[in-house]
């Protein structure tokens, strides 16, 4: 049987089961795939060899023989976790994440590592210390980051899955840019024992997948309470594709964020998609509401603070001595420290590093990170009550089309924007999705949030769901790259 590279997990598992392919073949077609296509691309660092890859998976489960790739901050056992950076390019993890131990006992095959911002810190993929990630629709244009490389393979078509990390909107930003579907849930629904700290206080594994189905299957297999990280939350395994049957809950009530689509900085083409997309969801029978959130205002400015003092945090464990790189000579262990850190980190990790380290520092403290803390419980509170009136949000994902490569080098302010729609959702610590909704004139990928309260994914995937089988954005594919 030919193997369509855009194919839905759901129709790979009916062919592999009824041995129209094989599981090797399967594997096979998409290591080429990578092979064949990536050079133009860069979403992998690393694919693996294929008898390695059967070796690490069982035979037997739900994702049998279904190939992805895990974003290089998510450790793989025995594989090397980079964070795209080369100060951990040397460091081989000695365990698995539980997300991806669960992937595997489920029998999917984990094909390799993707390209990243280094350590998770963008919104372009053009700070990975290796090469930069390209838009599948165009490789002019960036990919989004900083999971652009698990966005630009499930959209290249050479797997159909994978995961991301979302401290700010990782997850969802590179979705959007290249018309795939990504999910941040609830804050502690999956496990993140084994995925490398940026900002812990709002760090989620996401899932990037093709369609809402596939999305929900590969939830199925990683969600849950996990006794390695105790910030999960105690939820049982459960299958999330059973409410996927093309009709949303009765009586449900979505709130659209009219600041959020009235902003100047809205590029008009994806205003005018969501405004479509909110129809259809009406036409599915939602009641409409409209709302302002002053959350929305206040949330890059205090996600900004929040990340870069957790990170400035978690990344003094990279010192030369506990991981990865060191330098070759150094005069004392003070300058061994610097040099390695120094040279080990990239440009935008290091100004991170430094912004984080004032902002927590004696005399800043209270002004910076304090206050900060103190705006993100006024967030919390006012989403919160906004779920009282309605049961998910509407929001876009992002205020302008995936952009050429460069465009924001001189401008760092534009650049930390691009989380403007996504952060809340991770100061909020609640689950949001973003699904494709159309395209600009130039065919580039458009995409929009549903959010909801705590724990309501069940509810975001029935919703998103009967959204996508009334439209035809899923089953386009970019043509040539
Ligand atoms: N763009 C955001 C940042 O650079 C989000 C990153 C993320 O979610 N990992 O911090």
């Amino acid at each position: 049987m030919k193997i369509n590279p855009f194919a839905p997990i759901k129709e790979l598992q009916t062919a592999l089961k009824e041995k129209k392919i094989l599981r090797k073949e399967l594997l096979e077609y998409c290591i080429a795939r990578f092979k064949d296509y990536d050079h133009k691309i860069g979403s992998a660092l690393e694919i693996f060899d294929k008898e390695s890859i059967l070796s690490r998976a069982c035979a037997e489960g739900v994702l049998a023989g279904i190939p992805g790739i895990v974003k290089d901050v998510i450790a793989q056992k025995g594989r090397c976790l980079s964070c795209a950076s080369k100060i951990l390019e040397p460091f081989v993890s000695p365990y698995d994440a539980t997300a991806t131990a669960r992937l595997k006992k489920d029998g999917a095959l984990l094909i390799g590592r993707a390209n990243l911002d280094e350590f998770a810190m963008g919104s372009s993929n053009e700070t990975s210390a290796f090469y930069k990630v390209a838009n599948p629709w165009d490789i002019t244009r960036v990919s989004g980051g900083s999971s652009g490389g698990s966005a630009a393979a499930v959209a290249a078509g050479f797997v159909p899955w994978s995961l991301g990390s979302d401290t700010g909107g990782s997850v969802r930003l590179p979705a959007a840019f290249c018309g795939v579907v990504g999910i941040k849930p609830t804050y502690g629904l999956i496990s993140r024992c084994g995925l490398v700290a940026y900002a812990s206080s709002l760090d989620q594994i996401g899932i990037i997948t093709r369609t809402i189905y596939d999305n929900a299957l590969v939830m199925s297999a990683i969600a849950g309470h996990d006794l390695k990280d105790s910030t999960t939350c105690f939820v049982e395994k459960k299958d999330y594709t059973q409410k996927l049957d093309g009709s949303i809950k009765k009586g449900l009530r979505i709130g659209v964020i009219d600041n959020g689509l009235q902003v100047a900085s809205m590029n008009p083409e994806i205003v005018a998609a969501i405004e479509e997309a909110v129809k259809v969801l009406e036409k599915l029978g939602a009641t409409i509401k409209h709302f302002t959130l002053s959350a929305i205002e206040y949330s890059a400015a205090t996600y900004f603070i929040i990340s870069r003092a957790e990170a400035a945090s978690n990344l003094a464990r990279y010192d030369g001595v506990r991981y990865g790189m060191r330098v070759k000579s150094a005069e004392s262990l003070t300058a061994m420290y610097e040099k390695t850190r120094y040279d080990g980190f990239g440009q935008e990790v290091r100004r991170r590093i430094m912004i984080g380290n004032y902002t927590l520092s004696v005399g800043h403290h209270a002004e910076f990170y304090g206050n900060a803390k103190k705006v993100q419980q006024m967030i919390r509170n006012e989403l919160e009550q906004t779920f009282k009136e309605v049961d998910l949000l509407v929001m876009p994902t992002h205020s302008i089309p995936a952009f050429k490569f460069g465009t924001f080098d001189d401008n760092k302010l534009a650049m930390d924007l691009q989380d403007y729609f996504t952060c809340p959702a991770n100061l909020a610590g609640i689950p949001a999705i973003s699904i494709p909704c159309g395209f600009t004139k130039d065919t580039i990928p458009i995409g929009f949030q549903l959010i909801g309260p705590s724990l309501s994914e069940e509810l975001l995937y029935q919703t998103a769901h009967a959204y996508e089988q009334q439209t035809p954005w899923h089953t386009m594919h970019p043509k040539k790259f």
